[in-house]
């Protein structure tokens, strides 16, 4: 990728004065480093300062987030008008590279969490998914893939004329489509079929990690919230029904963690477009066989059931389709189906921004 890293400007580096920045608050920790709220002296204005560990890995990635970033920025999104943040500078300190972003409000995780985890309206998911989509689809035009969007990576942004709005950060992850390196990668409720399997991948697992965002801010908890990689699948079985196609399965290098060859028809299997598959999923005694250790229960009590279930009798929601007026009821149902394009199995059949 050198042709990436020449399009950071090295210039940039070294004509920071030594007390530009002055700390104010810790905004978050995550893996890659911390995230300071600071006082720009040369500015006047706040900033959000990410300091990477000094690790080379991580200096290594955060260099891919700094060209990818200002690719998107000023190549792809010039005008500041598709929903990705703003990458204002970047600088070493103390064998830590940093880079600062403009400031921008609270994640989507807590804003759920300030709602005590009831999900939002359906006019904010909806303006949200929006916001979210735009920036998908500039993040497809350019070929990058996020690689970890969920509901941490994207924040509010400060009121303008009171319109809520969000903003996609941290492409501390994120590579170009083609030239994938990693194949552990994805928040695990996030992560799509393919990368679980160990299948190429594309932006369309990034469409993959967006459904389950959409249904978390709708219902207000992760929809596939497994505490290990097969717990996440059986959920995902469990809850978009079918299974992901007999071609990817037996291409993919992780299929025999996770599934077992049955033969050339499962007739037991129908889910899957009607078709009969030649593969059935494990049984959680086989995979407690193979592991001998039983996947552990999920942080959160989650009801088990089919998405159309989960989106229309959602418990704190009191809704039901019996008692849901009209307008409500049809919303739900377009929600429903919105959201069987996005967590889709197949990435070929999965919807595009
Ligand atoms: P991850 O573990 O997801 O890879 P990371 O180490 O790459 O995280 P970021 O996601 O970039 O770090 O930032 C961590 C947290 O800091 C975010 O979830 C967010 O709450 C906060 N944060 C990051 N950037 C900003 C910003 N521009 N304005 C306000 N808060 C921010
Ligand atoms: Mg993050
Ligand atoms: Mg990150």
């Amino acid at each position: 990728n050198s042709d990436l890293i020449l399009y950071v400007n090295l210039e940039l580096v070294n004509k920071k004065s030594d007390r530009r920045y002055i700390v104010e608050e810790m905004l978050g920790q995550g893996t890659f480093g911390q995230v300071a709220k600071c006082w720009d002296a040369e500015t006047n204005s706040y900033v959000a300062v990410k300091v990477i560990k000094n690790q080379p890995a991580f200096y290594q990635q955060a260099i891919m987030e700094v060209s990818l970033l200002s690719m998107l920025n000023d190549k792809f999104d010039p005008d500041d008008q598709h929903h990705i943040v703003r990458m204002l500078d970047f600088f070493p300190w103390k064998n830590h590279l940093c880079i600062t972003f403009e400031m921008l409000g609270h994640n989507l995780y807590e804003l759920l969490k300030k709602n005590n985890l009831r999900g939002l309206q359906l006019q904010f998911v909806r303006t949200f998914s929006r916001q979210i989509l735009d920036a998908l689809i500039v993040m497809k035009g350019a070929g990058i893939i996020h690689c970890d969007l969920k509901p941490e990576n994207i924040l509010i942004t400060p009121k303008v004329n009171s319109a809520a709005g969000v903003k996609v950060i941290d492409f501390g992850s994120a590579c170009m489509e083609g030239k994938t390196i990693y194949s552990y990668i994805q928040s695990r409720y996030y992560r799509s079929p393919e990368v679980l399997l160990g299948y190429p991948y594309t932006t369309a697992i990034d469409m993959w990690s967006f459904g389950c965002i959409v249904a978390e801010l709708y219902i207000g908890l992760p929809l596939f919230p497994g505490a290990s990689e097969y717990d996440v699948l059986s959920r995902m079985i469990e809850i978009v029904g079918g299974q992901p196609p007999d071609d990817l399965l037996r291409e993919a290098k992780n299929t025999r963690k996770f599934f077992k060859h049955v033969g050339s028809i499962y007739p037991g299997n129908e889910a899957h477009d009607g078709l009969c598959s030649s593969y059935r999923v494990l049984t959680e005694d086989e995979v407690e066989a193979r592991d001998s250790k039983k996947p552990k229960i999920g942080k959160w009590y989650f009801p088990r059931g089919r998405l159309d279930r989960l989106i229309f009798a959602y418990p704190w929601k009191n809704l039901n389709e019996g008692n849901l007026p009209e307008t409500e009821k049809e919303d739900c149902l377009a929600l429903v189906d919105f959201l069987r394009g996005l967590v889709e199995f197949d990435p070929n059949k999965r919807w595009s921004p």
